[in-house]
């Protein structure tokens, strides 16, 4: 066969991103407060809010991700770190809600002790009151800040066995909250030991910590109850995918800059195999490369070269415009039910609600959450304005940091696909959030769906010109008060 001349691929097919389209406005009868965001990340996890961190060393560690679960998305664990303490992070998010507190962090005291010992105890640990255990962890007793003032009866020096609580109130293992509350309201006390069958202490359920999952309603949490949060593992990293899935992790992300490539699927693979965890893979912008893991993956992130801090498209010529590439790999995941994430490019909640619409499940973002409280860094200032450091992956700075992997590395020189930079400081992460997800709402009701599924089906782009691109944001004037989702520094 003649080869096909190099000027054929001059015909090269047009492929567009967020501000190439806007969604069609359509007849309505949903509320956008009403339009529910329930979406699924992978096979088996599901969120009420269809948002994640990026798993990136300025954006997710466990503090991102316990404000994202708690706030309904999820946060990604950046693998820039050794695997213990990957584990000790993914550790931390699963107990940072937990009912019941562990027996290793329940505050104890010896029967034998004194009052005033017992007193100084609570409050060094800062608890309010303590089980109290013999030396086979057998529940005695549980003595309360209130038992140990000095009164009548109890004086400092006395053994503790005398100021305590004797007929305690416990509650057993499989103990779920709603007991729990309700054995603690009926005694009128704050804290119930957890026992074995042998009144063994197990762990402890306070008032104070029921109360606080109570605040969180749309916490996006695992059937036990703890918050969710996934974790990035390289492709040849079978030890910290194993580690990361058996320290609870609910979701681990593949984390690749291009993984349409025979070594990397097969990798996944086998990491899919090995754990038999939700294992998303990614990142790829072709129905082609879809169609090579959708067998096996339990979910697709798509994005090559769409990122903030992100070199790929110039340094290396290759990439994918972002909506293109989300409606590519959902062509062929939507058959095959497979979740989509779009990953990276998205800078407004506009962006995050086109993402849907072109076929995603849920999005991830860097930049947008890099700059508030809940990410790694501190607050630095600059001319006067604060910022916060935010750095590709791909970068210098974060491939000297960690194991480079995700990029070329060599031994001497890196070739970077990212920079390092600085992003406003934008305060808490559930205000953000709360923007972000009110803004996608509000396109929800635009279409007229009241839920992801629905939007989905019903969404329809319209093709937008240069013109209509500068008309799409404020013109014409200066503006004088920063509005809380939409900054100039944006564009
Ligand atoms: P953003 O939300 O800031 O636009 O994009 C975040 C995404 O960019 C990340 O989730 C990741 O997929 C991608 N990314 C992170 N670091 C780098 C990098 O150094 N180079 C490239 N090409 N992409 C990056």
């Amino acid at each position: 066969m003649e080869p096909e001349p190099f000027s054929e691929r001059l015909r090269a097919p047009e492929a567009l991103t967020f501000d190439d389209v806007l969604l069609k406005p359509q007849e309505s009868t949903v509320e956008p407060d009403e339009a529910d965001t329930t979406t699924r990340v992978s096979t088996n996890v599901k969120l009420t809010v269809p948002v994640l961190s990026a798993a990136m060393d300025t954006v997710t560690e466990s503090e991102m991700a316990v404000a994202m679960a708690r706030n309904g998305g999820m946060g990604v664990l950046h693998r820039n770190m050794g695997v213990e303490e990957m584990v000790e992070q993914v550790r931390r998010v699963k107990r940072a809600d937990e009912l019941v507190i562990p027996f290793e962090e329940v505050v104890t005291v010896d029967p034998d002790s004194t009052v005033r010992e017992a007193d100084e105890l609570m409050e060094r640990e800062g608890v309010g009151g303590a089980p109290v255990t013999d030396t086979d962890d057998e529940v005695l007793g549980i003595i309360s800040s209130t038992d140990v003032r000095p009164h009548l009866e109890v004086d400092e020096t006395d053994p503790v066995q005398k100021a305590m609580t004797d007929e305690v109130v416990t509650v057993p293992v499989d103990v779920v909250a709603r007991e729990a509350f309700e054995r603690m309201y009926e005694h009128k006390i704050e804290r119930v030991p957890v026992v074995d069958g042998e009144n063994r202490l197990v762990g402890l359920v306070t008032m104070q910590g029921i109360l606080q999952r109570r605040e969180y309603d749309d916490a996006a949490r695992d059937p036990d109850g703890a918050l969710r949060v996934g974790a990035a593992v390289g492709p040849n990293e079978t030890d910290r995918a194993l580690a990361a899935d058996e320290a609870g992790a609910d979701v681990l992300f593949i984390d690749c800059a291009h993984a349409h490539n025979r070594s990397v699927i097969e990798s996944a693979r086998h990491i899919t195999d090995e754990t038999g965890a939700d294992v998303v893979v990614g990142n790829v912008g072709t129905r082609e490369a879809a169609a090579d893991v959708v067998d096996f993956a339990d979910g697709i992130k798509v994005g090559i070269g769409p990122g903030s801090i992100c070199t790929t498209r110039v340094v290396t010529g290759a990439g994918m415009p972002q909506i293109t590439a989300v409606a590519q790999v959902a062509d062929v995941a939507s058959q095959h039910d497979v979740p989509v994430i779009a990953d990276g490019g998205i800078r407004y909640s506009g962006d995050a609600i086109k993402a849907i619409a072109a076929g995603a499940d849920a999005v991830m973002l860097g930049s947008y959450f890099a700059g508030t409280d809940a990410a790694p860094g501190r607050v630095i200032t600059m001319n006067g304005k604060r910022y916060k450091q935010y750095r590709g992956m791909g970068s210098v700075g974060a491939m000297q940091s960690g194991d480079g992997n995700r990029y070329l590395k060599d031994e001497e020189e890196f070739v970077p696909e990212g920079v390092e930079a600085a992003t406003p400081y934008k305060g808490t992460l559930a205000s953000e959030l709360h923007q972000l997800v009110g803004g996608m709402q509000s396109g929800m009701g635009y279409v007229g769906a009241a839920s992801i599924p629905a939007f989905k089906e019903r969404a329809e782009f319209i093709r937008v010109s240069p013109a209509g691109q500068q008309e799409s944001h404020p013109h014409d004037v200066v503006i004088t008060d920063e509005a809380p989702n939409y900054s100039p520094n944006d564009e």
